[in-house]
């Protein structure tokens, strides 16, 4: 098999070039900033293999010099880009690459020349590449799948290059930059070949990751009090509700504002929407750790508790209801906004969810019937 080193030059020109305008086609649907940084990364890594090829007809500077400090200005590219998609900001010192790239060119040609040359260009790209894969380190938040491969790849890749510029500057290793001779040069291209695929895969994996999971989340929460939503509820109550026996159970709170349209008549859609976010602010503080909260539509929320009582029910109800009366208490309406609670204990898991809210619905009727402002709790034992 003939993976000489022109081949090997086309081959990476080719990939990196369709990487480049892949990347360039992604961003052009999503926008994100780091995939044009990572396309105009892919970019130049078409160019300077193009311009390597060139060393073969003699012209050295710019087959060799300029080829390579543009794969070296490739990884930078590629580092702005994740310091793009991990929103850090990279210190200024990273533009004195090009300080050294300029330096190289004054590199007297000796014996040593190749060897020196791959040593601080091998170098500057492997401490790019580790910098780049130190950035996508999770910092707190979780990081996509996407992300991680991304890490990974580019971590092997940065360490191969550090240990490609030590061997160089190894005594009797071969290497010849002119004419290609040297197996470090060989074993680079081909690393060169594979890299570029699973760095343009994993820099798009890690944008759609990234995308998919937000996506999630917005479709996961109702967009006022960032509870979640019936759908997000009917996905996760399952897995509580599935641990409810009689020496655990469980309790669901249908909650919903009395005279709440008063606010709105009175004071506008926005107090409105106010005293909604203060509700759910307040749901989610009492909330335990068992328990799952979602907002159903309009003034209606629910709370899904594993390990109930009838005491931890009331509890947290007058907690909720005593809360919410202050917050409320800055609105002077006729009649007065409070809340209204029907509760459901039980202690088998239930047909559905929906069957259990249909429960507590009957239990808020009869609280709002009964005069408002109260809970009222059907003890399914
Ligand atoms: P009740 O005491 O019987 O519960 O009556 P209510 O005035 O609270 O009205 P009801 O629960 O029947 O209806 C809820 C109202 O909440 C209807 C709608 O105008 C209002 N609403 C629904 N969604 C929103 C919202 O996102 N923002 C605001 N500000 N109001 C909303
Ligand atoms: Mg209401």
């Amino acid at each position: 098999m003939a993976l000489d080193p022109p081949t090997m030059l086309v081959l990476t020109v080719v990939l990196a070039a369709t990487a480049a305008l892949y990347l360039a086609i992604e961003w052009g649907s999503v926008r994100e900033n780091s995939l044009l940084f990572w396309s105009a990364g892919f970019a130049t890594i078409t160019i300077g293999s193009t311009l390597a090829l060139m060393r073969s007809n003699g012209l050295l500077v710019l087959g060799i010099w300029f080829a390579n400090g543009l794969l070296v200005t490739a990884h930078w590219l590629f580092l702005l880009g994740v310091a793009r998609f991990t929103e850090t900001r990279l210190s200024r010192a990273w533009y004195l690459i090009f300080v050294l790239w300029g330096a190289l060119l004054l590199l007297p040609e000796d014996q040593w020349w190749s060897k020196v040359m791959t040593f601080f260009n091998a170098g500057l790209v492997g401490v790019l590449a580790l910098r780049a894969s130190a950035l996508l380190r999770p910092h707190g938040r979780s990081l996509s799948v996407g992300a991680v491969q991304l890490r990974y790849v580019m971590l092997g890749h940065g360490l191969f290059y550090i240990l490609k510029a030590c061997l160089a500057m190894v005594p009797g290793t071969l290497l010849d930059l002119a004419s290609f001779r040297g197996e470090i040069i060989q074993i680079s291209l081909v690393e060169g070949a594979v890299a570029l695929m699973l760095i343009a895969l994993s820099m798009t994996g890690s944008e759609r990751y990234r995308r998919e999971k937000r996506i999630a989340r917005l479709a996961a929460r109702d967009p006022l009090t960032t509870l979640y939503n019936r759908r997000a509820l009917e996905v996760r109550a399952p897995r509580l509700l599935e641990n409810v026996s009689v020496q655990q159970p469980g309790a669901l709170l249908l909650i919903d504002i009395d005279n709440f349209k008063l606010v709105n008549d009175l004071y506008g859609h926005a107090a409105g929407d106010r005293l909604l976010v203060s509700l759910g602010e307040m749901i989610l503080d009492g909330l335990p750790e068992d328990a799952l909260a979602a907002r159903l539509g309009g003034d209606e929320f629910v709370i899904l508790l594993g390990n109930a009582s009838s005491e931890r029910i009331v509890a947290l109800g007058s907690t909720l209801r005593e809360g919410f009366r202050q917050q409320a208490s800055t609105f002077a309406t006729p009649e007065p906004v409070t809340l209204s609670i029907g509760a459901n204990l039980f202690e088998y898991p239930p047909a559905s969810l929906a069957a259990l809210i249909e429960q507590s619905d009957a239990a808020l009727y009869e609280s709002k019937r009964g005069g408002r402002d109260s809970i009222r709790l059907v003890d399914a034992r």
